[in-house]
């Protein structure tokens, strides 16, 4: 059956990370029997300027008719001043919500031929291979009652309120847990449930899912302590399950023990495991068009969608080391140079490892 994917460049350097992606999919479909069909439509401030929304109904309508989505980055200071429902970034929570996307999962994997990228200790993070799963929808970025109210006083007071149905926690804690699987089956999941109730109904659910995953090793850590370990023994982990606002903070601070922003993919996932794959990084308006974008990231994305969504977790395995051929050929995009490497552009890189893909 062939599988469709929607190609989603957006702004900046995403137009470029992107083309060299579709490079490694059209190389697979050519020569590895990957039955794919691709079509591509602007998003993000291209959109915008084209057909005057960031998000355009036949965007939308291909995204939703796709298998998968692969997103390339939105925004520029060009749209700046644009009303926030028709700025760039509105495209992406747009399609979030739109394709019921709950599931984040972020790796965080650090290349051995890349440790001294990191601001930590090389022998601490040389290796690291971590995947960090953020429900994507709940808790306090989305829960009502939410706004600033005047008290008796006269004085303001701003409120939030952190909610989680069970279904919303148990859906996510599959994800993972079913991610645990296919890795080396530890789980550990982060909460707060020595302070807030929600917290507290998050842990009953996930060890009442753990059940299911008798193979699955599962631990509980609270999220201050998991902040503390991440900079401070970040290979005790493998994968990490938690909530939307302590995932969006714990994920990035993952992604920074790798130093290689232009590095890291990132893949969100509905109930049925379709999912929008994308790099970490956003447009990046300081170096776009100038060719020099590190296109790991997305390849490295496109490589998620063939284990996630397309089922090919052997083309996915490949370009993985396909990958890291290259950097053991010393090939290096400006993000990630070091003195005796060489140093090459988005277009060179993305050939490299289109080459590198072997039968
Ligand atoms: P950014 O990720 O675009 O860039 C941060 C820094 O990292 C810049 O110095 C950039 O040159 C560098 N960088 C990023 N990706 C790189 C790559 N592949 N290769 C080499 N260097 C790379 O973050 P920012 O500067 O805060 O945001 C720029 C724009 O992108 C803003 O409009 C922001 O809203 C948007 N953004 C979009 C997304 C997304 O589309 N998912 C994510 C983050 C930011």
């Amino acid at each position: 059956m062939t599988q469709k994917i929607a190609v989603l460049p957006g702004d900046g350097i995403g137009l470029e990370v992107t083309a060299a992606a579709v490079k490694v999919l059209e190389r697979l479909r050519a020569d590895f029997g990957l039955k794919i069909e691709l079509e591509s439509a602007p998003v993000g401030g291209t959109a915008y300027t084209a057909h005057g929304h960031p998000l355009p109904e036949s965007t939308l309508k291909l995204a939703k008719q796709a298998d998968a989505v692969l997103l390339g980055a939105v925004g520029g200071p060009q749209y700046d001043e644009l009303p926030r429902e028709l700025r760039p970034e509105k495209a992406l929570l747009g399609l979030r919500a739109e394709l019921k996307l709950f599931a984040n999962l972020r790796p965080a994997i650090l290349y051995p031929q890349l440790a001294s990228a990191s601001s930590l200790k090389p022998e601490l993070v040389a290796g690291l291979d971590i995947l960090i799963v953020r429900e994507l929808t709940g808790d306090i970025y989305f829960g009502e009652p939410r706004g600033v109210r005047t008290l008796a006083n006269g004085e303001r007071q701003g409120f939030n309120t952190m909610l989680y149905a069970e279904h919303e926690i148990e859906r996510v804690a599959r994800v993972a847990f079913d991610a645990a699987r296919k890795r080396s089956k530890k789980l550990c999941s982060v909460e707060k449930a020595n302070v807030l109730e929600t917290s507290g109904l998050w842990r009953e659910v996930v060890v009442r899912v753990a059940k299911d995953y008798a193979d699955v090793e599962l631990s509980h850590m609270y999220v201050d302590n998991a902040a503390m370990q991440l900079v401070r023994a970040p290979k005790q982990f493998d994968v990490i399950v938690t909530g939307n606002i302590f995932g969006d903070i714990l994920s990035d601070e993952a992604a920074m023990l790798t130093g290689s922003i232009g590095m890291l993919p990132s893949a969100s996932l509905d109930a049925a495991n379709k999912g929008m794959y994308e790099p970490i990084h956003g447009s990046a308006p300081d170096i776009a068009g100038k060719g020099v974008a590190n296109p790991l990231a997305t390849i490295l994305s496109v490589a998620m969608m063939l284990r996630y969504t397309l089922n090919a977790a052997v083309l996915a395995d490949k370009i993985e080391k396909a990958v890291a051929t290259v950097l053991d050929q010393g090939l290096r995009t400006g993000d990630i140079y070091t003195p005796g490497t060489k140093k090459v552009g988005t277009v060179e890189m993305g050939n490299a490892v289109v080459a590198a893909l072997v039968k």
